[in-house]
């Protein structure tokens, strides 16, 4: 057996695999495209199989939502397989132009969308905002996240946070202009070296703050912090987490009414990868005269909108029905006012799929900041 092989099956163990297939029955692309996670566990085996198996379109279909990985009885990771079949052929150079330019971005740039690193903090500007000080202890330190930072669609995520922030008092700080990507999207595309080398850099910086806890807007960081960065120091907390204590200690209350129903879509990498199920919830019906109505499909059995795994800067051949689409359709159904999310990647994929659909006039999708932002005093 060659050691390329070799070290593949022992980095994803796998000869762990009992073959039950419970991988392929949880996965939610399966219904749209050609993607059977359980085939890539066995067949990555095979003596050479690796390099013909990377060729398959379908690994770029895994959303690492990782349904597969919570069903596994045995523990491993499966969609980690068809990452690491991706890095083969990151390595040679053969993807997308799009997810070319997404990881050369992050190395360059220190965010995906090929935007200068010199705007990250443009956002601040004519707001009241606390930047961290190395010198100064702080309780919370925010850290914001490229799509939030640079995607007009939901920079008012984070400008609304700013407005709570300062509103209940909170002792907070944002991290700056030294902020980078937190990678996420650079591991899930295949480019582990890169992750690494940002893994150790934002590590350094994150950990050169007095910070007691680091806040997340988006998911994909908090998951990544989380998880991926064993060095961290801090305590690592979703924002929703952070509004959540906010009104349970009456630090915080909504004032205005939203007599809307409002249905919340669970984010996979607060949901199902991280169990975050009852904070948004909890945010969400403190709002008054909102009504919360759920989706069948919720929490552990919540549908993918398909925005992660670094599939925004991946196409699907699939011409079959977006899973965002579906979750859209749902809503709808509900009679939902509001489709609610706290991911910036959702809000764009499901602000997409609304579209698509053409249930803007009926219907909207908002980010829970934005929904809360416009609820307190001025
Ligand atoms: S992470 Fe999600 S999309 Fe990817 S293989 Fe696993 S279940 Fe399927
Ligand atoms: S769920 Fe785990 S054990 Fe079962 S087929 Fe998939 S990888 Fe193998």
């Amino acid at each position: 057996m060659n050691t390329e092989l070799q070290n593949f099956i022992e980095k994803y163990d796998l000869y762990g695999c009992i073959q039950c297939g419970r991988c392929t029955g949880g996965c939610p692309v399966t219904v749209r495209t050609n993607l059977n996670v359980r085939r890539f566990v066995y067949d990555s085996i095979d003596e050479d199989a690796l390099e013909e198996l990377a060729k398959l379109p379908e690994i770029w279909d895994c959303t690492a939502c990782s349904t597969c990985a919570v069903r596994c009885p045995k523990g491993l990771k499966p969609l980690e397989v068809l990452i690491g079949l991706r890095g083969i052929l990151v390595l040679e150079g053969q993807v997308e132009p799009t997810v070319r330019d997404a990881l050369e971005s992050i190395f360059r740039e220190g965010n995906p969308w090929s935007k200068a690193r010199a705007t990250r903090s443009d956002w601040m500007e004519g707001l009241d905002v606390k930047v961290a000080d190395p010198e100064t202890e702080v309780e919370n330190l925010i850290f914001v996240c490229c799509t939030v930072v640079y995607d007009p669609r939901v920079q008012v995520t984070v400008k609304n946070l700013v407005k709570i922030l300062n509103k209940a008092d909170v002792d907070y700080a944002f991290v700056g202009d030294d902020e980078s990507c937190c990678a996420s999207e650079a591991f899930n595309l295949g480019e582990e070296e890169l992750f690494e080398m940002m893994v150790e850099d934002n590590t350094e910086l994150l950990n050169s703050f007095k910070a007691k806890r680091i806040v997340t807007i988006s998911p994909h960081c908090f998951n990544a912090f989380k998880k991926q960065y064993p060095d961290l120091k801090a305590e690592v907390l979703h924002y929703t987490q952070l509004i959540g204590e906010l009104l349970e200690d009456k630090k915080l209350e909504f004032t205005k009414e939203l007599p809307q129903k409002i249905v919340f879509h669970d984010p996979c990498f607060l949901g199902k990868q991280n169990d975050v199920y009852d904070e948004p919830r909890f945010v969400l019906s403190q709002i008054p005269g909102a009504e919360l109505v759920e989706f069948e499909r919720n929490k552990e059995r919540s549908l993918c909108c398909e925005g992660g795994g670094g599939k925004m800067w991946v196409e699907s051949d699939s011409k079959l029905e977006r899973l965002a689409e579906t979750r859209v359709k749902d809503a709808h159904a509900l009679g939902a006012d509001v489709l609610a999310a706290a991911c910036p990647f959702c809000i764009l994929t499901l602000d997409d799929a609304l579209k698509a659909k053409g249930f803007e006039e009926e219907m909207k999708v908002s980010e829970i900041l934005e929904i809360i932002g416009d609820l307190l005093e001025e």
